[in-house]
């Protein structure tokens, strides 16, 4: 059994207690002047989740906000190397992500995350490890037919060609959010629409001024 196989909630050991910083979430969240949160973009492969994240730290960064892009290509680079596409990697894959996202919300940061993560059971796993409000799923809408004819990476060519396996949308299932917190349609605009809408509803639910 690998480490990553035990069970949910099973630590090492129970001798490792949580520490306490004097500097708290609040201070650090309030030095920066905006309410941490992780935006947890989901979709399609193509659907534009890299892309609109990227745009959006963009605009943030322009509006003086903090923000961190925890990007699913560049994680399996590194944190998340040993894990494979079987079920329980993609399960622990979620995991050490909302781990990791949670403890950038307690740096205070804005975190943007982009992976397909096509499963409801998964993403409402990581919406648990956040605390209440600070978890906003982003649905980045878009039909399979325009990802494919992006086809940004080349991937669904090479699946329709029978080189990749569990290929979301082809042969593994996506599971679309019911009840997003933000929903965005992605073909019938640019980018930066897309992006700009997503800035807009976090200035609508109040992350992005906290002393105005
Ligand atoms: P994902 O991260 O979901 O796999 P990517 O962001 O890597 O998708 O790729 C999306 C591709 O679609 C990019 O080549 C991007 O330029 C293109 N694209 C075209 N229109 C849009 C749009 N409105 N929003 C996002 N991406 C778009």
């Amino acid at each position: 059994m690998t480490v990553y196989e035990r069970k949910e909630n099973e630590s090492v050991s129970d001798d490792i207690v949580w520490h306490n910083s004097a500097v708290s979430n609040k201070d650090r969240a309030s030095l920066k002047n905006q309410t941490p949160v992780v935006l947890w973009f989901t979709g399609l492969s193509g659907s534009g989740k890299s892309t609109i994240a990227n745009a959006v730290e963009s605009l943030l960064f322009q509006l003086g906000k903090h923000s961190y892009l925890l990007d699913g290509d560049n994680v399996r680079h590194g944190l998340n190397k040993d894990l494979d596409f079987s079920n329980a990697a993609r399960v622990e894959n979620i995991r050490r992500i909302s781990e990791v996202a949670n403890l950038f919300v307690d740096s205070g940061t804005i975190v943007l995350t982009a992976f397909i993560s096509p499963f409801v059971a998964d993403r409402e796993q990581a919406r648990k490890v956040m605390k209440k409000g600070q978890f906003l799923e982003v649905f980045i809408d878009t039909p399979i037919e325009v990802c494919e004819q992006r086809d940004p990476k080349g991937l669904y060519k090479k699946a329709r060609a029978g080189e990749i396996s569990n290929f979301t949308g082809i042969d593994s299932q996506y599971e679309s959010p019911t009840n997003p917190e933000i929903h965005i349609h992605t073909s019938s605009k640019t980018v930066e629409q897309c992006a700009k809408q997503v800035v807009e509803k976090l200035k609508e639910f109040g992350y992005l001024d906290v002393s105005s």
